[in-house]
């Protein structure tokens, strides 16, 4: 059991109980050892999976935008689509699928709906008392189709989830999470976690997010165990998920920069539940720097997504290189927790 850190936007929830799978990281070794030896999985995934494998489902998420008025919005009729499409295809690889409903705040309620609903699919094996779960939004800004934002996190989860299938031999069971309203005001997420039981917000090992990762002038972030406040840094344990993603994405050749967390994604409900949380990141409006450049190629002095939620958000200005490797190393990242004691 780890002692959790004052923190005063937390509210006042218990460790989780399986917090010691996250060990074996930053106790100065310098290396989060993510290289089980006796367990071939977290290497057999990362090698399996691919860009190429993410693909087909970008390629159906722009043309559900193509067929909705040129979005995904939630609430809407695209965003009802991609729910479709995600419990489809994860139904289809074996996985245990639900698609909860949240309210929506009364602003928010587009077309005469009051509730939204999220996508929730877990393995059929692993203890369901230890959850690794991975989670990406699958809402569009109205103004565009929302490929890079988030259709490259919601492909390479689906790419990682049937590539894995649902009855993989794990220790943890896996859970996957595709959340609505993110572009609004996060209620998908929010709304799932302050709803879980203590017990159920106990049983979650870690959260991992996955918001734009193909962004066209990519930069290769890894949020987590950085800065100097819990609501920064994600809680005890973060630096441990955040480690095994920069190990997993030097793996595929590239240096990862770690950041900070700010609340501006689905991990922040976790953080504030005391799960420990990491997550990846291709970059938006802000400018690539010349070291940035230097450091990972592409066009310095330029932003990271120049189609940053516009119409042009589509799938012809996709950095392929950019999701192949993170859609890797969140697979082995993934693999190597449900595989840990
Ligand atoms: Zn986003």
């Amino acid at each position: 059991m780890r002692t959790r850190r004052a923190a005063a936007a937390a509210p006042a929830l218990p460790a989780p109980a399986g917090a010691g799978a996250l060990g074996g990281c930053g106790s100065g070794s310098g290396t989060c050892a993510t290289g089980a030896p006796d367990n071939p999985l977290p290497r057999r995934l990362a090698a399996d999976v691919t860009g190429t494998g993410a693909d087909s489902h970008l390629v159906a998420l722009q043309r559900i935008a193509d067929e909705n008025g040129g979005n995904r919005a939630s609430p809407g009729p695209g965003y009802e689509a991609s729910v479709q499409y995600v419990a489809a295809v994860l139904r289809a690889a074996g996985y245990d699928v639900s698609t909860p409903a949240y309210p929506l705040a009364k602003r928010r309620r587009r077309g005469g709906g009051t509730h939204c609903q999220n996508v929730i699919a877990q393995t059929r094996t692993g203890d369901p008392a230890r959850v690794v779960m991975a989670g990406a939004h699958l809402d569009s800004v109205r103004k565009g189709p929302g490929i890079n934002d988030n259709g490259s996190g919601v492909a390479a989860l689906l790419e990682i989830a049937t590539r894995l299938g649902g009855a993989p031999l794990v220790r943890n069971a896996v859970r996957f999470a595709f959340w609505g309203s993110e572009e609004d005001d996060l209620q998908g997420s929010t709304h799932y976690v302050k709803t879980l039981s203590r017990g159920q917000r106990g049983n979650i090992l870690l959260y991992l997010n996955l918001d734009m990762i193909a962004s066209s002038n990519a930069g290769y972030f890894v949020l987590g165990g950085e800065g100097k406040t819990p609501a920064k840094s994600g809680p005890r344990g973060s630096a441990q998920v955040a480690c095994a993603l920069v190990e997993r994405l030097a793996a595929t050749g590239v240096v990862a920069r770690t950041t900070t967390f700010d609340r501006e994604s689905d991990y922040a409900a976790f953080i504030d539940a005391g799960i420990p949380a990491g997550g990846v990141w291709s970059g938006d409006r802000k400018n690539k720097s010349g070291k940035q450049a230097r450091r990972w190629g592409g066009r310095p002095g330029e932003p990271f997504d120049p189609h940053y939620h516009t119409r042009r958000d589509r799938l012809d200005e996709l950095n392929r290189t950019a999701l192949d490797r993170f859609t890797r190393a969140v697979a082995g990242t993934v693999a190597h927790f449900a595989v840990s004691n």
